[in-house]
């Protein structure tokens, strides 16, 4: 079986080079090929001899994104892609523009089998995990789409990071290595739905990036109405694993709390979730649940939001409201990939 190059560290592949009887310098010259000037293929590679490209193509796949759509957002300037991956397979990802610089949201399953009601990502189950590579390789192609650089990146989109837990940190390791694109831990945010012995793990791996925690509700009893994982894991061993990661790595935790209209929105909500999160190091940022048309579930008010922020405030609480971004290109999770393939 041929080994997936863009999968691969710079020490793998001197590694490898050595084997071929390579000088180990031509894994830089490839490693800048493949990470910093984002070629699409051996060929592209011009100060690499056709012997070695040829000795490549036998050895390694090169994995590539087609490109299948792009939405625009009329309103900011969001951009919705749908890539290709090469077994047919499609993912989306979201590129956003901010005053500090360009953020994507990148997929890191094809579908997702976390089951959580109000999401679209999860209603055909989950196909399969993605690549370090192909994690990349939406980055990689967004940048070139784009023509910008991309400074932030989030683990927000389709897929359950921890449910595909060596993939995704081989990625962040790639996505932030000095001699690839550099992005910098600090600008990296993993988001889960709560799998309590992955948060811990990642907490020993002493990075320097943001986990975030999709909360969305104050009780176990309410959290599992919404979320299937909370019947694995109770809240108070998830506040307990967040508190960890804040020991081990010394960053705050975002939480993540969808604002669903009458379930839990109420001033109920917003006292129980202070008295929850309140001993944390921690800043909450709130969504206005993005309604799918295959659930009936509706967003909170403009109002209730913002009473439901003021009284986190109010108790000391680090808060914002998610701009929504991308709501006119379908920007919840998982509705273009479902458009285009149930049409
Ligand atoms: N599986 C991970 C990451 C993907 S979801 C997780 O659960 O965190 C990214 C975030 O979007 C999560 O907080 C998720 O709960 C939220 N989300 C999913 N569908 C949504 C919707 N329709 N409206 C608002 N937020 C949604």
């Amino acid at each position: 079986m041929k080994k997936d190059i863009k999968s691969m560290t710079l020490s793998e592949l001197k590694e490898d080079m050595a084997g071929m009887g390579e000088k180990s310098f031509r894994a830089g010259q490839i490693y800048e090929w493949v990470h910093v000037k984002l070629v699409r293929s051996f060929d592209d590679m011009t100060n690499i001899s056709g012997e070695l490209k040829e000795k490549c193509k036998e050895n390694y796949d090169f994995t590539d994104l087609k490109e299948v759509m792009v939405q625009e957002s009329k309103v900011d300037g969001t951009k919705k892609f749908l890539f290709e991956l090469w077994d047919g397979n499609m993912v989306e990802s979201v590129w956003m523009k901010y005053k500090h610089g360009n953020s994507v949201c990148i997929s890191s399953q094809v579908g997702c089998r976390m089951g959580c009601t109000f999401c679209a990502s999860t209603l055909d189950g989950l196909e399969r995990s993605l690549t370090s590579s192909e994690m990349l390789d939406q980055i990689y192609a967004i940048t070139r789409l784009t023509g910008e650089k991309v400074s932030n990146v989030v683990v927000m989109g389709t897929g359950e990071p921890m449910d595909n837990y060596d993939n995704v940190l081989r990625f962040i390791r790639l996505l932030t290595d000095e001699s690839g694109l550099n992005i910098s831990q600090r600008n990296i945010t993993v988001s889960t739905c709560g799998i309590v012995p992955g948060m811990r793990r990642l907490a020993e791996e002493k990075l320097q990036i943001t986990l975030a925690l999709s909360l969305h509700a104050t009780t176990d009893e309410k959290r599992r109405r919404l979320m299937p994982i909370a019947n694995r894991y109770s809240l108070d061993e998830l506040i307990e694993a967040c508190a960890y990661y804040f020991e081990k790595t010394g960053r705050r935790i975002t939480f993540e709390y969808s604002l669903v209209g009458g379930i839990n929105d109420t001033n109920e909500d917003a006292r129980e979730l202070i008295t929850l999160i309140r001993h944390l190091n921690c800043h909450v940022n709130l969504i206005p649940v993005n309604p799918i048309k295959e659930r009936d579930y509706v967003s909170s008010t403009h109002e209730k939001a913002v009473a439901f922020k003021n009284k986190l405030e109010k108790n000391g609480i680090n808060v914002t409201i998610r701009r929504e971004m991308g709501r006119d290109i379908d920007g919840a999770c998982g509705q273009l990939r479902r458009k285009v393939i149930h049409q």
